[in-house]
């Protein structure tokens, strides 16, 4: 830390998306400065304007594709859109933005001798054979698919975090998130929570990929954060990969008839067809975060869908 600083100051790529601002607000909480670097090209500046004028909070508009010269103590390394659509919309920049971007942060975490946490995600999993997923299995993944940009870009971030980890001795933390959501979701993600609300408020079909019977598990934007914010601050030996994510397993049909009956919405369901490589389930297996963490997802799913309806109805002037 610098002689002429009290405060930590920490570093979040992608901080003006949904995760990001929420993880920027916290730790602006919890009396760190924070530098938001973006390139808004899913963020948005709705997501930080409360935090624009904080006496700790600066802005970067940035492309982590291209190297970064900043002075900070901690890292968060969250640049990178997360929706399938958004992933896919320009697939080369995804995988650019995933391996650039960690060799970028990496190698400025290792002049800094900062400590840096990798937002990786379940997709490493890819369409799993294990069943709920352990840190240990080692995944399956289509290399050439329509989803390879991410979950192959995330997968070569890993490979470098760690090799910075052994090579370098730089300090890495590894979380694989799984299925988050929440208020500042996109209103156009793409991704099925936000899809499925704002069907239902609008009284649209809700659009259900294949017969539905996939399964994911999700967790809300709070225990997430919270989590990630517990595996910055282990023991410098634990590196991770540990997965962050809530165990309760759903179909999404049976999400679709919570969403409609908690809005009282009227909308039927339509399926359509299933996007190539979806995965079939995905469900955490969250022992190490709670060995190592201490952490526990504290929100029920209706808890936290009721904030995320309450968001999105508040957008649609509802
Ligand atoms: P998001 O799309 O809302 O946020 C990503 C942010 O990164 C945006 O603000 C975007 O503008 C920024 N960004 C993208 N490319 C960039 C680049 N080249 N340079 C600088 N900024 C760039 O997505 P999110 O849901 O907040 O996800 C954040 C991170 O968490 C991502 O790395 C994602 O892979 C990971 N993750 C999220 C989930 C989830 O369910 N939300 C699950 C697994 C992993
Ligand atoms: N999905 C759906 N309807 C939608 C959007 C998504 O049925 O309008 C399905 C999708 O096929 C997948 C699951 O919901 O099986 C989760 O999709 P999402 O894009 O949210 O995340 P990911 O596939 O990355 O887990």
């Amino acid at each position: 830390m610098s002689p002429t600083r009290q405060r930590k100051r920490v570093l979040v790529t992608g901080g003006a998306g949904f995760l990001g601002s929420h993880l920027c607000e916290k730790l602006l909480e919890r009396g760190n400065e924070v530098l938001c670097v973006d390139n808004f090209f899913t963020g948005r500046r709705d997501n930080i304007l409360q935090l624009l004028h904080h006496p700790h909070f600066e802005l970067l508009r940035h492309d982590i594709c291209q190297p970064l010269h900043v002075e900070v103590d901690e890292i968060y390394n969250l640049a990178c859109p997360a929706s399938p659509e958004h992933y896919q919309f320009d697939p080369v920049q995804t995988t650019r933005t995933c391996v650039l971007g960690a060799l970028h942060v990496l190698s400025l975490a290792h002049r800094l001798k900062a400590k840096v946490l990798q937002a990786s995600t379940s997709e490493v999993y890819g369409d799993p054979q294990v069943h709920p997923q352990t840190e240990s299995y080692w995944g399956n993944v289509n290399p050439t698919g329509p989803r390879a940009c991410y979950d192959e870009g995330k997968r070569c971030a890993e490979t470098l975090f760690f090799d910075y980890y052994r090579q370098y001795g730089v300090e890495i933390k590894v979380a694989r998130i799984f299925n988050t959501y929440g208020p500042r979701m996109l209103f156009n993600d793409g991704r099925v929570v936000s899809n499925f609300i704002i069907q239902a408020l609008s009284g649209e079909p809700l659009t259900v990929y294949g017969d539905g019977s996939q399964t994911r598990s999700f967790c809300y934007v709070d225990d997430l954060i919270e989590g990630m914010l517990r595996l910055m601050t282990t023991a410098n030996d634990f590196t991770g990969p540990v997965n962050l994510g809530n165990p309760v397993e759903m179909t999404m049909l049976e999400l679709a008839q919570t969403v409609i009956e908690m809005t009282g919405s009227r909308s039927q369901l339509v399926f359509k067809p299933l996007p190539e490589d979806d995965p079939r389930q995905r469900m955490p297996d969250i022992g190490l975060a709670l060995e190592k963490l201490a952490w526990n997802p504290a929100v029920a799913l209706k808890d936290g869908l009721q904030k995320t309806i309450d968001h999105f109805e508040g957008l649609l002037g509802k």
